[in-house]
């Protein structure tokens, strides 16, 4: 862990960037331990302009609008940036220092603490929660940790059933409205008992809404970029259009799964993960990580291609340098597999117009080659 200046605890204001809906479960983590927190508003025109005015050109996109996260929460009176590095080829292992450099230049007094991801894990992870708030209370721990987690969770479940029922839904916006509504109840929970039963009662709420289960409905892996899947604003809500075009949607990367591998001490994670399913299925075409989601990206369209799956699409930002690679390997890998494979690439200038005809086009395609086999 990384620090570039010392703020008593007490004082301290925790921001951090914006990312899928981490700020709910890591707001619960940190608030038990005793923390105050500020939560930047959600990605828009507005925190992007910030980004774009204050960033070099040929950035990636997710380091713009991180950017812009923390100039909001600064500017909201935030005194302490939380942020991950990561290591590999890809430009996350950077942002953290160009970031507070840039911060630095405009002016701004802050501490910046950065976790390594990747190096010594969940003691890393417990070393900055007490480095930020000097909490020396293990129960306090217990109850944050149990908190955060179990949100994860019932967050990703939330999100899998939203993409599971809102192509068959008889009254539209159903799944929408109640997925809104479970966030909340989520956000809202505040003892570690409540919250474990949170998962539960997600999957039986989403269960009673009406189907039309005869409905034709393919389904098409959405994959990519870690920051682009994950954050609706910048991926222009591509679950949302799908799931309208009657199309279910499996996103690849959940945040709670993900960062139960990254955290677990593997003793404990049982299970493949992701990462390693990945490698496995990648083996023909890669040989080994590159840094990004690039091996997810392959990995991920051949256990498509061998499971049944109709489609992919790959998403990622403009200049993903990891990103750029995968779809290259992707046009032999959609060739050998026999898997419709459609990728995008989002940045400031993309326009809805032009992306909704590419998508309806894609639909379109997945829907004739499903009819053809059935
Ligand atoms: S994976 Fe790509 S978009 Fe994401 S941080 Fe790395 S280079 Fe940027």
């Amino acid at each position: 862990m990384q620090s570039t200046k010392e703020i008593n605890a007490k004082e301290r204001i925790i921001a951090w960037p914006r990312m899928g809906r981490i700020d709910i479960p890591l707001k619960a983590l940190l608030v038990s331990l005793g923390a105050k927190v500020i939560i930047p508003p959600p990605n828009s025109n507005e925190a992007l302009e910030i980004g774009v005015k204050n960033s070099i050109e040929g950035i990636c996109l997710p380091y713009k609008l991180n950017l812009a996260n923390y100039i909001m929460a600064l500017n909201q009176g935030a005194n302490t940036l939380m942020m991950f590095q990561a290591p590999g080829s890809c430009r996350l292992g950077n942002y953290t220092k160009m970031a507070q450099k840039t911060l630095k230049d405009m002016g701004y007094d802050f501490d910046m603490v950065i976790f390594d991801m990747y190096k010594s894990k969940m003691k890393q992870t417990l070393h900055a929660f007490w480095y930020v708030t000097h909490c020396l209370n293990p129960f306090k721990y217990y109850k944050g940790f149990s908190l955060g987690f179990n949100k994860f969770f019932a967050i990703d479940t939330a999100e899998k059933m939203l993409l599971k029922i809102r192509p068959r839904e008889i009254h539209k916006g159903e799944a929408e409205a109640l997925y809104n509504k479970w966030l909340q109840i989520i956000d809202d929970t505040n003892s570690v008992w409540a919250a474990k039963k949170l998962k539960k009662q997600v999957i039986e709420d989403f269960n009673k809404i009406e189907i039309d289960k005869e409905k034709f409905v393919p389904k098409i892996f959405l994959i990519g970029e870690f920051f682009v899947l994950l954050d609706p604003y910048t991926n222009k809500e591509i679950e949302k259009t799908l799931g309208e075009m009657g199309v279910e949607v499996q996103r690849q990367i959940m945040f709670g799964d993900w960062l139960e591998h990254v955290l677990k001490p593997s003793l404990f994670y049982k299970k493949e993960s992701h990462r390693e399913r990945s490698v496995r299925y990648a083996k023909d075409y890669m040989k080994r990580a590159i840094g990004g989601e690039c091996i997810e990206t392959i990995g991920d369209t051949v256990y498509a291609a061998k499971n049944g799956i109709d489609g992919v699409i790959h998403i990622s930002p403009f200049s993903c340098i990891p990103e750029i690679v995968s779809q290259n390997i992707l046009n032999k890998v959609k060739r050998n597999e026999d898997i419709p494979v459609m990728s995008l690439i989002f940045d400031e200038q993309t326009g809805r117009a032009g992306y909704i005809t590419r998508l309806e086009a894609f639909v379109d395609l997945v829907k004739r080659k499903k009819y053809k086999k059935q």
